[in-house]
C-alpha cells in the first residue's frame, strides 16, 4: 500500500496522530517566529536547552530532538532556504529539506509524520511552487522507501495554502 498523503488546515503544535512534527527552524535552531515560535512555546523551555546542544543547522538539512510538552513523540527542524528570486538553488533546498527530515523520520522509526509549510512564511517562497515540490517530494520519497512511512500530513495554517496545497495533491494523483 502506498503512503496516504494528507491536507489539513491547522496548528501544528496540536497535532496528537503523528509520531513527528517537523518545524520551519533557522539555521541557528533557538527560535524564531512563525511556526518555529509556536513550537518551542508549546514544547517548553527544554526544547530549547536541547537544541543548544545541537549546534545549529545547515540549510537543507535536518535535526532531531524530543517534542517534550507537544502530543507527539519527536520535533524534526529543517531549515528551509529563504527565496532570493528563484535562481539561488531554492528549489533544490526546498527539497532537500523535505527529503532529509523523512530520511531522519525512517532512521528513527518513524512512520507518521506532519509538515508545515516550510519556507512561505517569512521566508517567501511562492507558496504554489513551494507546495509541488514539497507533495512532489514526499511523494518520492515514499516511493523510494517503500512501506516505511504510514502517513505524511501537511498541517496549513491558513485556508489559502491548504487549498494550494489540496491542488498540488490532486495534480500529483492526477499525473502520476
Ligand atoms: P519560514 O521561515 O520557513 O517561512 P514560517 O513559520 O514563517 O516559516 O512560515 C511557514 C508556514 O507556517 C506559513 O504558512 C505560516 O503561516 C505557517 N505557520 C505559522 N504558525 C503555524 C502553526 N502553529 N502551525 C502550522 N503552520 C504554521
Amino acid at each position: 500500500m502506498g503512503v496516504d498523503i494528507q491536507t489539513i488546515q491547522g496548528d501544528i503544535t496540536k497535532v496528537n496522530d503523528v509520531e513527528a512534527i517537523v518545524n520551519a527552524a533557522n539555521n541557528s535552531l533557538l527560535g524564531g517566529g512563525g511556526v518555529d515560535g509556536a513550537i518551542h512555546r508549546a514544547a517548553g523551555p527544554e526544547l530549547l536547552k536541547e537544541c543548544r546542544t545541537l549546534h545549529g543547522c545547515e540549510t537543507g538539512e535536518a535535526k532531531i530532538t524530543g517534542a517534550y510538552h507537544l502530543p507527539c513523540k519527536y520535533v524534526i527542524h529543517t531549515v528551509g532556504p529563504i527565496w532570493r528570486g528563484g535562481a539561488y538553488g531554492e528549489p533544490e533546498l526546498l527539497k532537500n529539506a523535505y527529503w532529509n527530515s523523512l530520511q531522519l523520520a525512517i532512521d528513527n522509526g518513524i512512520r507518521s509524520i506532519a509538515f508545515p509549510s516550510i519556507s512561505t512564511g517569512v521566508y517567501s517562497y511562492p507558496v504554489e511552487q513551494a507546495a509541488a515540490i514539497a507533495v512532489k517530494t514526499v511523494k518520492e520519497f515514499c516511493v523510494a522507501h517503500a512501506g516505511r512511512i504510514d502517513t505524511v500530513s501537511f498541517v496549513l495554517f491558513d485556508r489559502n495554502t491548504l487549498h494550494v496545497y489540496e491542488h498540488a495533491v490532486s495534480e500529483l494523483q492526477r499525473n502520476g
